[in-house]
């Protein structure tokens, strides 16, 4: 089975900012010229996450807080202590939403449903360059 790979790349603001990429996933499948399949989405970072939600400006509101109460920034961790960072909360949230997410297409559209959008999300406290992988796998 053919695989088209697609990267992307996303300047960030850093505080747990959204960015809906879906459109950006969508000109990979067009430009795979497959028609039923899967789009594997990748983040090539640990302090960053994949998710599928509803993009909208209550959610991107919320969700700096909803982030700060999964992990508090200014709590006391071993990461931040042996490294010199600041960004242990960051990482642990990361781990807990992942770096990925696979849509599957048919006829060349995916299968979103009508309040899904693919976000990238950043989650670490500074602006960063975010590199994402969009793997295409199908026929
Ligand atoms: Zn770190």
């Amino acid at each position: 089975m053919p695989v088209h790979t697609h990267r992307i790349t996303i300047e960030t603001g850093g505080g747990s900012d959204m960015h809906d990429i879906s459109s950006e996933v969508q000109q990979a499948v067009q430009r795979s010229e497959c028609q039923n399949g899967l789009a594997h989405i990748f983040v090539r970072h640990t302090t960053a996450a994949i998710m599928i939600g509803e993009y909208e400006p209550g959610l991107v509101h919320d969700f700096p807080a909803q982030v700060e109460r999964l992990a508090p920034s200014d709590a006391r961790y071993r990461h931040n202590e042996l490294n010199h960072d600041d960004n242990a909360h960051s990482h642990l949230v990361g781990s807990i939403m992942g770096p990925s997410e696979t849509v599957p297409f048919t006829d060349g559209r995916l299968e979103l449903g009508t309040w899904q959008q693919i976000t990238l999300l950043e989650l670490d406290s500074h602006p960063r360059r975010r590199e994402v992988v969009i793997q295409i796998m199908g026929e």
